[in-house]
């Protein structure tokens, strides 16, 4: 644990040029705190941080791997979060750093997956019993399927007519 960073991502803004900065890190994901999925240390982050006359431009990529809950079994996997379009813009910066923290977390949080699937054609849980069906069948997944198949013979009779 102590190799991650768990101060705040910043860099020294003596340190960037306009041949720019490399900074290459691995972070500690309580940086980013609470943020509805399960982070898993670390993230790893690489920017380029390059002045260009007051202003400085950072740019990079970073990833995290998450772990999400499959939407359709809630079985827990490990989602990979990766950025490869880092950018930041800091307007005549001040003081001794650079603070990333922050637009870092942002951008993790926009990344974050609204809908991940263990595998493309999950089966997901019976609605009625709850059994995981990619594991094996239940008594009811037979009549669910004929009652929807019904459903949408009804409909398409009365679309004809
Ligand atoms: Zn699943
Ligand atoms: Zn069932």
């Amino acid at each position: 644990m102590t190799e991650f960073l768990h101060s705040k991502f910043k860099i020294k803004i003596d340190l960037i040029t306009k041949y720019g900065y490399v900074a290459e890190k691995k972070l500690s994901t309580k940086l980013i705190g609470e943020c509805g999925v399960n982070l898993k240390d670390p993230i790893y982050v690489k920017v380029c941080a390059r002045k260009v006359s007051d202003d400085v431009i950072v740019q990079g990529e970073f990833s995290v791997n998450a772990v999400v809950a499959c939407a359709r079994c809630l079985r827990e996997i490990e989602y990979i979060i990766k950025k490869d379009n880092y950018f930041r813009y800091f307007k005549k910066p001040y003081g001794e750093n650079i603070n990333l923290t922050e637009s870092l977390r942002e951008d993790i949080m926009v990344s974050l997956p609204i809908r991940v699937l263990c595998q493309k054609d999950c089966k997901g849980l019976c609605p009625h019993c709850g059994t995981d069906l990619n594991k094996g069948s239940c008594e009811c997944s037979p009549q669910e399927e004929q009652s929807s198949e019904s459903v949408f013979d009804i409909l398409g009779d009365a679309f004809e007519k």
